[in-house]
This record gives C-alpha cells, sequence and structure tokens, in this order.
C-alpha cells in the first residue's frame, strides 16, 4: 500500500480548549488511487489533508508513506519525502505568491529539491504548463493577471512540478464557477491517467466525488463513519449520515423516511464530543445504545466499511420499524 493513516489524530489548543479535529482516522490509499474524503464544512477533512502532507503536525497515529512513518520525522529528514506529497488549495490566487510569475512558482520547489539544472527547469516548467492547458506565454504573468481557471491550472502545476505520488486537492474546485469546475475535473482525471498519482479528494460535494473517486470515506464530527466503493456508493451505502449526504443531493429523487428532518438538526461542539455515536441527535434511526457506546467498525463486503449499531458482523441489525436506508432505497 502507497500511504496508510494509521489511527491518526489531530487536536487544536485554543482559549476555548482542545477542539478535536481529527480522531483516530485509519485510511489507505493506493498508487494510482481516487479516494474521495466527503463531509460538511468543519468535520476535519481540511486538516486531516494537511496533518497527510505534514503542513500541521498529528498528535497521535501514524503517516506511513511505503511502510515509513513521516508523521513524527523532524524537516531535515522529512524534505524528501514532502518531494512525494503535494497539495491543490481551494483558493488558487492565495495558494501562489502573488509577487512572483507562474514560471517561478513553479521553479521554486525544483529548486529546492534540487532537480534539474536551470535549463532542464525551463524545459519542464514549459511541458507541464502545457499539460495543465495553459499557454506557454503566461508563465511570465503574475497570478492577479490570470483569470480563476488559469490560476487553479498553475496551481496544480505548481503541486505536479516535482512529480508527486500523492496530492491532496483540498476543495480544488468550489471556488470555481460551474462551467470551470468540469474542466478542471477532468484536467485532474487526465493528469492521473498520464502520471499514475494518487489523490486524496477532500469536497462537501458527494455527488462529484462520487463520480471522480475509486472509494468514498465519509467523514463527520472528525470521525470516518464508513468508506464505500463508488459503484456500492449510490445503492449500497449504509451510515444513515451517508445517506443523509445523498438525499441532500438535488437531483436525487430518493427519499428517506424522516431524514430531512435530521439535516436541520444541530452539530454537537468539536471542544466537548459526546459519548456514543456522534450522529445520534441528527440520526432518525438512533437507539439507546448509540448514546451508550461508540459503534465499532463492522464489514459490510470488500472494500466497505461502517460505523453503526446498525450493522453487525456484516448484515444489518435493525431495530423493530426501523427501515434500512438501503432497503428504503431498493
Ligand atoms: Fe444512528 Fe445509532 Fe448508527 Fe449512530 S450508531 S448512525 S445513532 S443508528
Amino acid at each position: 500500500m502507497l500511504l496508510e493513516i494509521d489511527h491518526l489524530s489531530v487536536r487544536y489548543r485554543t482559549r476555548r480548549g482542545t477542539l478535536t479535529a481529527v480522531d483516530d482516522v485509519s485510511l489507505s490509499l493506493a498508487r494510482g488511487e481516487t479516494v474521495g474524503l466527503v463531509g460538511e464544512s468543519g468535520c476535519g477533512k481540511s486538516s486531516l489533508g494537511r496533518a497527510l502532507v505534514r503542513l500541521i503536525d498529528s498528535d497521535d497515529g501514524a503517516v506511513r508513506l511505503d511502510g515509513v512513518d513521516i508523521a513524527r520525522l523532524d524537516a531535515r529528514r522529512l524534505l524528501p519525502w514532502r518531494r512525494r506529497m503535494q497539495m491543490v488549495f481551494q483558493d488558487p490566487l492565495s495558494a501562489l505568491d502573488p509577487r512572483k510569475t507562474v514560471r517561478k512558482t513553479l521553479s521554486l520547489p525544483l529548486e529546492l529539491h534540487r532537480i534539474g539544472t536551470r535549463a532542464d527547469r525551463r524545459q519542464r516548467i514549459d511541458a507541464l504548463l502545457e499539460q495543465v492547458g495553459l499557454a506557454a506565454h503566461l508563465a511570465d504573468r503574475l497570478p492577479h493577471e490570470l483569470s480563476g481557471g488559469q490560476r487553479q491550472r498553475a496551481n496544480i502545476a505548481r503541486a505536479l512540478s516535482i512529480d508527486p505520488d500523492i496530492v491532496v486537492c483540498d476543495e480544488p474546485v468550489s471556488a470555481l464557477d460551474v462551467s470551470l469546475q468540469a474542466q478542471v475535473l477532468n484536467l485532474l482525471a487526465d493528469l492521473q491517467g498520464q502520471r499514475g498519482m494518487a489523490y486524496l479528494f477532500i469536497s462537501h460535494d458527494l455527488a462529484a466525488v462520487g463520480h471522480l473517486a475509486d472509494r468514498i470515506a465519509v467523514m463527520y464530527l472528525g470521525q470516518i463513519v464508513e468508506i464505500v466503493p463508488r459503484d456500492k456508493l449510490w445503492r449500497d451505502a449504509a451510515h444513515p449520515y451517508t445517506r443523509l449526504l445523498l438525499e441532500s443531493i438535488p437531483s436525487r429523487s430518493v427519499r428517506l423516511s424522516s431524514q430531512s428532518d435530521a439535516a436541520a438538526a444541530e452539530l454537537p461542539s468539536p471542544y466537548d464530543l459526546p459519548q456514543g455515536c456522534r450522529f445520534r441527535q441528527r440520526c432518525p434511526h438512533a437507539m439507546p445504545v448509540c448514546a451508550q457506546s461508540d459503534p465499532a467498525q463492522s464489514v459490510l463486503s470488500a472494500g466497505h466499511t461502517v460505523h453503526c449499531h446498525l450493522y453487525g458482523n456484516g448484515a444489518p441489525v435493525l431495530a423493530a420499524g426501523v427501515e434500512s436506508a438501503a432497503i428504503v432505497n431498493a
């Protein structure tokens, strides 16, 4: 396995107290695979992405890249591993240095990692610009002289300039016009086909991720509650929260019992996480046991896991009168 995130936790110490952003998360990523990480704003998905590429430090757990735990390496020992992991940020304007031309921005990671001569770097950048669909003359422009779509292409080129094995894409199209979103998503898919890197694709948009990712990990209040292969997402998603996200996609005609009420329920505070299942205040299937204990992981089928008391040993364990989301959807 290319990457293994093993029981990773990230906590922020603030004046209000300790905020748990990522709580005991385990997830893997194979070479060339795309894993979608989905959840509402503030659920911890960006913190997980940033901890993975070591933009922030984690508190517990491991991040193994080709078997080596990079979560605790100091800056010097981390440098060669950094080359293998890059990030594409949501807002390309803030991700690019406003005082540097596109060429200079793309050149800096190559210089940092001592890749090629000056002439090699120039050639490499020209080829990269062509790959991401940016005309050569734009290399000498500053970020504010580019359109939003061009800036995000430059941002993607910056991330790919040192040939990473893993790219964390954090809401890479949500700041773009709808007309540009499909272009950038297609570009990311094409580049992956050409270069074979793995993507962790972070988004609040389950519909977009559902089309792009090989597997989808659903995150709620710092925890991954379900991992489901793409071909099982629409019909076999099992966790009530995943079903709620599917229900909230406008084009879906699926109606699920009383789940629309759940959308309006208040989220627990990440400063004071409740005992038991964190989704229970919003869950239409909540049972007494859900307040008592955190649900363990159940394996529903190959590659499909869920944390929910409705499921045990791979078969739905349904309380009387409770319909499985999968059954309702059948
Ligand atoms: Fe709902 Fe209970 Fe499952 Fe949590 S564990 S999602 S409250 S049924």
